[in-house]
């Protein structure tokens, strides 16, 4: 298989778009689409002080990696590191280490929402003894608050369209609607959102990024688990599926008063917040 553009060895195939794409234009086409993403919702600003949710995911090393190589050259900028909600402590170290290896700030969160100094090393910062210390129910908050107590001014989180996809299905069959973003005073990005997760991480492998670890398992009622397997069937006869679902979502959003550009203000879209 050519890729569609140049004709060398293609990589990937983009059912969804009918095109065969090399490792080079694979990470020309999902740095493109993040880019314009970020701009959808609301852009990078002079001064911004950007807070990346690092769980230890491929899709959140990936992300701030992505992040230091496109805003590497704005020193009006910074870029810290937030624990992620379901990385948990046990994944801390991968997670810390992937944070300052590109010299990014580290944040850790502890349970109960607070947060260690930006350097992690607050007294009396004792970690639980594995596993996920952050309940499923509130982490966006938690990371929220945590990020905004470190001066953040965006939150931005490494979630990809299957993710999200899943997460609106899981939604709509519990019968919620979306919800209004709780902490306004921070604009947040998810700059995979419409990018599948397999492209994520073959183009994170492209730029050198960690395997990672996959998420830890969020004890919940299943439906999260359900949702997905059912949309992962119906996507691989269906490929524009999750893509539909979002921009269904997307119009169902409640507009809340908000700064010009803030469209991902809205309910955050009410999905996602796990890095
Ligand atoms: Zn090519």
């Amino acid at each position: 298989m050519r890729c569609s553009r140049c004709r060398r060895e293609a990589v990937f195939f983009q059912r969804y778009s009918g095109l065969a794409l090399c490792a080079g234009h694979l990470r020309d086409d999902v740095e493109a689409r993040a880019r314009k993403e970020i701009r959808a919702e609301g852009g990078i600003r002079p001064g911004d002080r950007i807070a990346v949710v690092l769980s230890g995911s491929p899709e959140s090393l990936t992300l701030a990696h992505f992040l230091c190589r496109t805003f590497a050259g704005r020193r009006d900028l910074s870029l810290l590191a937030v624990e992620g909600g379901r990385g948990g402590s046990s994944r801390r170290p991968a997670a810390e280490t992937a944070a300052r290896s590109p010299g990014m700030e580290w944040l850790p969160v502890r349970e109960g929402g607070g947060a260690g100094s930006p350097a992690g090393d607050a007294p009396g910062d004792q970690e639980p003894a594995g596993g996920c210390t952050l309940s499923p129910a509130q982490p966006r908050e938690v990371l929220a608050d945590t990020a905004w107590r470190a001066g953040a001014t965006v939150l931005a989180y490494g979630e990809c369209l299957d993710d999200l996809a899943g997460q609106v299905l899981a939604r709509v069959l519990r019968g919620e609607a979306p919800e209004v973003n709780r902490q306004p005073a921070l604009r947040t990005l998810t700059p995979f959102r419409r990018i599948p997760g397999e492209e994520v991480r073959l183009y994170g492998q492209g730029i050198g990024v960690a395997r990672g670890e996959p998420p830890c398992r969020a004890a919940g009622d299943g439906l999260e688990d359900l949702a997905a397997s059912l949309l992962s069937d119906h996507a691989s006869r269906h490929p524009s599926a999750p893509h539909a679902l979002l921009r269904l979502w997307d119009s169902l959003a409640v507009p809340v008063e908000e700064g010009p550009g803030d469209r991902a203000a809205r309910g955050g879209k009410g999905v996602g917040g796990n890095g």
